[in-house]
């Protein structure tokens, strides 16, 4: 399969699968319209029954009528949305069919179609890139962020395409980050000489949950949608724009995430539709280039390639995420606490203020004023915090090709 009837088919998929949610939708607000109409009737009755005044039942009539009005116009839209999504799915079972063993998708799902497109497409990844119009590499300046970055630049340099990455990053603020991670990522950006581009989530995670008065927490990660996801999602309308193109652009997403990072990654593929940011004048595909890497893998990466890192990971900080990150273990917040005071932050303070005054607590299992407090027994006991730079290299890569790594850093200073 070329990669132009991919693309078709995935647009294919694209438009069924926006008919069907439209068609669930639909379905949705007519159930309650059908109940409404359906609680105003009885009341009309018995209205009637105990003798209201004219004017009352009256206007009691009325209400029903819009609401059975409103029914009827739900029950309608119903049936286009149905006739448009069997449309859409036809469209695309026609256009399989050629590709498929039997009729219509062969007897497969739409998302064991979709999966299978999408994996071909991800062994291929210099096709990818050369099929992109654009490719769009978010970068918190992590670790993680730096090394997919440099596989995907690596890609683009050598299939001619440069001029199609864009990295970017969304700035959190120093209340919610650690200092100097925008530089950084710009610094990461420069090296390669591709655009960088930043937008800014005025407030950080301190803002969000002031204004919620709750904080996020695994199951409801609203800090990475509202301050992340949401954010950037606006530039692929923008990219999309600027290209200009008389057809539906295809934008990849690069995202430096890695199975081995938590469950819910490794269910992760490498190349994902973007159903929520696509539309039909862009395609964005989720693209996770460095999904099976691990985490010395990346740190052989970083040494290797000379890669700038952040010096919270000389601190022992696992992850360059929120300082207080919700989803972080009790023992990577208290090194955060100690690493703040180290470093003369006030964030311990500024964070521990806002759990009293809202009232709800960091994590379901302890209070930050919790984490503070075993930070403080910490220092009394070992005294401040204290790193060296390249130490996380030391205990990844080993001692020499840690110097080896800090030489090559310095000479290029
Ligand atoms: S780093 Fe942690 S706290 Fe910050 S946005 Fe991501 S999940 Fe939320």
């Amino acid at each position: 399969m070329d990669m132009r009837t991919r693309r078709q088919l995935l647009e294919s998929i694209r438009r069924a699968h926006q008919a069907d949610t439209a068609h669930a939708a639909a379905h949705r607000a007519h159930v309650r319209a059908a109940t409404a109409a359906a609680h105003a009737r009885p009341r009309i009755a018995g209205d009637a029954s105990h003798q209201l005044s004219a004017d009352d039942l009256a206007a009691g009539q009325a209400a029903y009528e819009d609401l059975a009005r409103r029914e009827r116009a739900a029950r309608a839209k119903v049936c286009r949305t149905f006739t448009a999504a069997r449309a859409a799915n036809s469209a695309l079972g026609t256009l399989y069919a050629p590709h498929a063993r039997g009729r219509g998708t062969g007897g497969r799902r739409r998302s064991d179609v979709t999966a299978g497109i999408l994996g071909e497409l991800a062994e291929a990844p210099r096709d990818l890139v050369l099929a992109a119009d654009a490719i769009v590499v978010s970068t918190s300046g992590g670790k993680d962020s730096v090394v997919c970055a440099d596989r995907v630049v690596a890609l683009a340099a050598e299939t001619g395409c440069l001029d199609k990455v864009v990295m970017v990053h969304a700035d959190l603020g120093e209340e919610s980050e650690w200092p100097g991670v925008r530089e950084l990522a710009q610094r990461q950006a420069e090296r390669w000489g591709v655009r960088f581009l930043v937008v800014k989530a005025e407030g950080g995670l301190l803002g969000l949950v002031e204004k919620r008065g709750l904080w996020p927490d695994a199951a409801r990660r609203l800090c990475t949608a509202s301050l992340k996801r949401d954010r950037i999602a606006p530039l692929f309308t923008q990219i999309a724009n600027a290209l200009g193109l008389g057809e539906q652009a295809l934008i990849l997403s690069a995202l430096g995430i890695r199975a081995a990072e938590s469950p819910a990654r490794t269910r992760k593929m490498p190349l994902a539709l973007d159903l929520r940011a696509s539309t039909g004048r862009r395609m964005v595909l989720t693209w996770h280039p460095i999904l099976d890497l691990t985490e010395a893998d990346v740190w052989h990466r970083i040494a290797d390639a000379g890669l700038e890192y952040h010096p919270v990971y000389d601190a022992l900080l696992p992850r360059l995420s929120c300082v207080f990150c919700v989803l972080a273990g009790r023992d990577v917040l208290v090194r955060a606490v100690r690493l703040c005071w180290a470093l003369g932050l006030d964030l311990p303070a500024r964070y521990t203020a806002l759990e009293e005054r809202i009232g709800h607590r960091f994590k379901q299992q302890f209070s930050l004023a919790e984490v503070v407090a075993e930070a403080a027994r910490a220092e009394a006991e070992e005294g401040a915090l204290l790193w060296a730079r390249g130490d996380v290299l030391r205990r990844h890569v080993g001692e020499r090709a840690a110097a080896d790594y800090l030489r090559r850093l310095d000479a290029a200073a």
